[in-house]
């Protein structure tokens, strides 16, 4: 940036539509559901900004519908993972260069585009590939996408700013460097914003990525590499590969010019990771910045002041939206034995008031999980608790898979608060229920804290101040995002920075700066005006 300080469109998050029936925003989207479904695409690798097919292909299918195919994907050999690397250097050359505002007026770019032309597409396309209700898709695949998009070019531009103090002899300045490298991005199904925000918010501060999406969400992602490609992201900048996790991983990491993982998914998938990068250290050029946002056992807590309708909506809503597959999502709920009785009443109605089946039918709150593998998971699960002393299913329990993996919104009532299911991410529409004594709130509070390796999300009901006050403090560090009064899930870019520790993740923070400077290898720069000619300092006489 050579000829002026530009600044960028403050920064608002993107009003979500209501899709009440006859609204436009129901019809476009689903007008755009129906063609989408009765046509098929096929998804090549996305190298230098050329379409590569491979020939090797695998089939896409709705999660609720999993004998229609909606089109198939290409996976890559070794050999094309190294063309993705070697071309993203390639481009760095450039890219690296790239004035900021040309960076930032790309990036806006694709904001308006998902928020106009692509909104009902990429709505569509989240609906039919994950399996979102059209309500799920909105606050995900367009409003969190076009939030990262926006806050974080105001994020950058905020950093550029963080300059150190000169005097009237020297002037210091402070160069945001890209790392020097490559990124790789490894993107999980659950969120199409997140997808796209792994590899965009590194390409923003002028890195060049290797992309990889997770199976189950290709169909989707390929709507964002069209927008990407719309808004002018150039060639070789973020290059998308599918195939082969382990294989494709083993690829990039093996490169010198590894700089940076950008990952979202499993902790077990992510510490394996983490190992190889050990495994290879001595090979990099750079110490390559790891962030990881993982897995979660997310609470709620109910004190006996609690208002026990706020409490089960906060359950209904913060354990089965998208079928419990939140990173953020209830899945173990401790309630007072005093509110109990009309926490399960208020629970119970509002369950049996669900409706599942294609998000399609738009009055469906309940659709289908991700894929088989996720499907069987569940089912064990809930198996295990119909044959179990210390377990109890109060509500649900069915599930069938017969035309897409349908899982009916469960809920445990154990008598062990270290029952299996309270302890394990099982990522899907199942809940667990601990009913604790009123006057053990304080070791509630510490069993809570202790019960799970995570640390990701958490909510804490009362109408009591002292009792909020010791939740806040006894549960300090086991959620990286804390609820007072509401339910663990629903982060909103730019006003509740997302990320957990423990187990749960490096907690960088994504939709704030924090997570933007780990992209970034500072340069302090010092000019010395009138440079001194004498090495004699006045001391020595
Ligand atoms: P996953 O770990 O199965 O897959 C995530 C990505 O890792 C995919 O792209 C996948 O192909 C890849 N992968 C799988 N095995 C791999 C391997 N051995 N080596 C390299 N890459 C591999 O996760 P998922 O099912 O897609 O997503 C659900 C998980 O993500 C849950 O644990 C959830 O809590 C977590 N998640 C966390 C956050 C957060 O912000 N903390 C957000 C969304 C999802």
């Amino acid at each position: 940036m050579g000829k002026g300080f530009f600044e960028v469109p403050i920064a608002v998050n993107e009003p979500v539509l209501g899709y009440a029936p006859g609204s436009p925003e129901r019809e476009a989207v689903s007008k755009t559901y129906k063609e989408m479904y009765n046509s098929t695409i096929d998804v090549p690798l996305y190298i230098n900004g050329e379409h590569i097919a491979t020939g090797n292909t695998a089939t896409m299918s709705p999660p609720h519908d999993h004998q229609h195919v909606l089109g198939t994907y290409h996976k890559a050999e070794k050999s094309h993972i190294d063309q993705a690397i070697a071309t993203a250097l390639e481009a760095r050359k450039k890219w690296s260069q790239m004035p900021w505002e040309q960076r930032a007026g790309i990036f806006l770019r694709a904001a308006e585009l998902i928020a106009g032309p692509y909104r009902a597409k990429i709505n569509a396309a989240t609906m039919l590939a994950q399996s979102k209700t059209v309500h799920q898709a909105e606050i995900d695949a367009a409003c969190e996408l076009i939030d990262f998009l926006r806050f974080n070019v105001q994020f950058m531009t905020e950093i550029y700013h963080e300059q150190p103090e000169s005097t009237s002899g020297a002037w210091n300045r402070l160069e945001y460097r890209p790392l020097e490298g490559f990124i790789y991005a490894i993107t999980p199904f659950n969120f199409t914003a997140i997808s796209a925000n792994l590899p965009a918010s590194a390409a923003l501060m002028g890195n060049v990525v290797v992309w990889k999406p997770s199976d189950s969400q290709v169909y989707s992602a390929k709507v964002i590499l069209d927008v990407f490609q719309e808004a002018g992201v150039p060639p070789g900048v973020i290059n998308m590969v599918m195939g082969d996790p382990v294989m494709i991983t083993d690829t990039v990491l093996a490169s010198p010019d590894f700089s940076g993982l950008h990952f979202t998914g499993s902790t077990h998938v992510f510490k394996d990771i983490w190992q190889k990068i050990g495994t290879n250290i001595h090979h990099y050029k750079t110490y390559p910045r790891i962030v990881g946002e993982t897995g979660g056992k997310d609470f709620i807590v109910a004190h006996k002041t609690s208002n026990s309708k706020q409490v089960a909506t906060a359950i209904a809503r913060g354990a089965f939206e998208f079928q419990g597959q939140k990173c953020s999502a209830a899945s173990r709920c401790y309630v007072s034995k005093s509110i109990w009785n009309d926490v399960e009443k208020y629970l119970k109605e509002d369950l049996a008031s669900f409706t599942m089946g294609s998000p399609e039918d738009m009055s469906n709150f309940i659709t289908a999980v991700i894929h088989e593998g996720s499907f069987d998971k569940l089912a064990s699960y809930i198996d295990q608790a119909k044959s179990d002393n210390n377990a109890e299913i109060i509500a649900g329990g069915g599930y069938d898979k017969s035309k897409g993996y349908f899982v009916e919104p469960t809920v445990i009532k154990t008598s062990d608060p270290k029952y299996t299911t309270m302890c394990t991410e099982l990522f899907g529409p199942v809940v667990t229920i601990y009913v604790f004594e009123d006057d053990t709130w304080e070791e509630t509070l510490h069993l809570v804290d202790e019960t799970s390796e995570y640390a990701l999300t958490g909510a804490v009901f009362s109408e009591d101040r002292y009792a909020l006050e010791m939740g806040i403090k006894i549960l300090e560090n086991a959620a990286g995002n804390f609820y007072v009064n509401d339910k663990p899930t629903g982060a909103v870019v730019g006003q509740q920075p997302f990320g957990g520790a423990r187990a749960s993740g490096t907690n960088d923070k994504a939709g704030s700066k924090l997570n933007l400077y780990r992209w970034v290898s500072p340069r302090m720069i010092k000019e010395t005006f009138v440079t001194p000619t004498d090495y004699r300092y006045p001391f020595l006489g």
